[in-house]
């Protein structure tokens, strides 16, 4: 897709550091990491979210999220990592081309994505489930 740097990085025309590649796929280091090893999984073919994935893929790359993993704790020494995927701007999404971040883990514990929990009602929180569900 035109003015899209991730299928950009996909043809060869941005420069990236390539982790993995497959038929689906390739997982590059992010240029901006959260940690050293910070890598992003772009599935070839151009959706820009996960609303535009079929079950094959979103099972795929899946599997190479966890293969990476583990990869970073058996190559990086990471104690864990973080499997991330936003959609949309309004969830922090900054490049419209679905990618699935793997962050890998050292020592802190501390949580990428954090939020304030609130404390809805019992009523409210029916409320919402009814909206969903109705
Ligand atoms: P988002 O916020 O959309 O989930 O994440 C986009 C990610 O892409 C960010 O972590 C950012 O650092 C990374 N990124 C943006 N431009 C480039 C680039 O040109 N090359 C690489 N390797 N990563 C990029
Ligand atoms: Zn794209």
């Amino acid at each position: 897709m035109d003015n899209c740097i991730f299928c950009m990085i996909l043809e060869g025309k941005i420069p990236s550091r390539r982790v993995y590649e497959d038929d689906v796929c390739i997982a590059t280091l992010d240029i901006s990491p959260a940690t050293p090893g910070h890598t992003l999984i772009l599935p070839k073919r151009h959706y820009d979210d996960l609303l535009q994935l079929d079950k094959k893929t979103a099972g795929h790359l899946l599997m190479v999220a966890k293969k990476l993993g583990a990869l970073q704790m058996e190559k990086l020494g990471a104690k864990g990592f973080n499997v991330v995927q936003n959609n949309k701007e309004a969830a922090g999404q900054t490049v419209k081309h679905l990618h699935i971040h793997v962050i890998p883990r050292y020592d802190d514990g501390k949580k990428f994505i954090t939020w304030t929990p609130t404390q809805p009602t019992g009523e409210e929180l029916d409320a919402v489930l009814k909206t969903l569900t109705e």
